[in-house]
């Protein structure tokens, strides 16, 4: 039987500070009937992304936030059901944006059609999806870096902060990585191999960065932000190179972190040692993915770059999946929800 309702998740309310399950509410809606030359797919993989809080606004992004009322956001992979589209056929893979609902109209423009023979179909939404591109251009487009030196990504162990690893070793630079706890330490030396990772969580953190960073830092590439800048800041080298990728420490901050005030010792630090700051934010690069995925796609499937995805089943745990990303339980894999 044809299906008529479609399930959605959305907005209901603003965090204050942290996310919470009550700031998403089920609704069921129909399934919008099809015009000429719309697509209706079903979505089956949800990423789960950390951008999605500064989505709900009421965070530190200045970044317009969803309505109250729409569904939640995001990328998904999805399979047509119908077509009256000549580019996509009832049985294509698509990655979409659609967001966290169930069924999905489009007129295809916003529609990636995916090969599953050429790469699972989960790596649209990591590696070879907006995770993979985030990394690559963050590292190949914003700044550029000098070759041979010491690179120190942070959320090292994260999707992006691994992937961004990987690219920076295959071109050769000395790779120290900042996470948190022995697990993520482990897999970042024992299966990525990069040359030294930092435990922020550990009580001799100031000394274990010291220890990594004998020649200090050439490149930087900021995932987190929060306490843990001020410490690494101090060992940017002369002419030191910092990409921002992203801050996630502070996207649930309503208000300015209290203790001490860095800013004026950054802004010395800039000024002295002639520190090259820039930032970037996917939306507006969009243009170079052909350019990513012809990069990317044979590193991937060659398994150059590797990988790590956390499967969560059904539709239901999209909200309680996204908290996880804040709550401190997260693995650092790539979070996938199944419906
Ligand atoms: P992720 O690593 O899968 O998940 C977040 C990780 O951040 C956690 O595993 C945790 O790892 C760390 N973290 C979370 N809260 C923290 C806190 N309070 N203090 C320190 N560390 C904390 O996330 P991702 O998808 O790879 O994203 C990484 C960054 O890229 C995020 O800031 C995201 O917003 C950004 N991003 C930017 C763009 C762009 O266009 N510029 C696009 C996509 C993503 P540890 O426990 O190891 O620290």
């Amino acid at each position: 039987m044809k299906t008529t309702l479609n399930r959605q998740i959305i907005l209901a309310a603003r965090p204050i500070g942290m996310a919470k399950l009550s700031d998403f509410t089920f609704v069921e809606t129909p399934v919008p009937a099809l015009k000429d030359g719309e697509v209706l797919f079903r979505n089956t993989l949800f990423s789960i992304d950390p951008y999605q809080r500064n989505l709900m606004g009421n965070g530190s992004s200045e970044w317009p936030s969803i309505a109250i009322g729409d569904p939640m956001g995001g990328p998904t992979v999805g399979i047509v059901e119908e077509s009256n589209n000549p580019a996509f056929a009832v049985g294509d893979h698509i990655q979409s944006w659609s967001g966290w609902q169930q069924y999905a109209v489009s007129d295809g423009a916003d529609l990636r059609k995916l090969n599953a023979a050429a790469a699972p179909l989960s790596t649209a939404l990591g590696p070879l999806g907006l995770t993979g591109f985030t990394a690559w251009y963050g590292t190949t487009k914003v700044s550029t870096f000098k070759p041979g030196g010491t690179f120190v990504v942070t959320g090292a162990a994260g999707a992006v902060g691994s992937t961004a690893a990987q690219l920076m070793m295959l071109r050769g630079h000395r790779i120290i990585g900042v996470a948190g706890g022995a697990d993520k330490i482990a897999f970042l030396k024992n299966e990525l191999g990069i040359d030294a990772a930092i435990d922020y969580k550990a009580t001799d953190f100031k000394e274990q960065v010291a220890r990594a960073l004998p020649d200090g830092i050439d490149s930087f590439f900021e995932n987190v932000g929060g306490p843990n800048f001020p410490v690494l800041m101090e060992h940017f080298n002369p002419h030191a190179k910092m990409v921002i990728c992203g801050t996630i420490a502070d996207y649930s901050d309503t208000d300015l972190p209290q203790g001490t005030n860095y800013l004026p010792r950054l802004i010395t630090l800039i000024h002295y040692r002639f520190i090259d700051i820039k930032a970037f934010a996917t939306p507006y690069v969009m243009d170079t993915f052909p350019e990513f995925l012809a990069e990317m796609t044979p590193l991937v499937v060659g398994g150059k770059i590797t990988y790590r995805e956390e499967f969560v089943d059904g539709f239901d745990q999209l909200p309680a999946t996204l908290l996880k990303l804040f709550d401190g339980t997260h693995s650092g894999k790539k979070l996938i929800v199944r419906a």
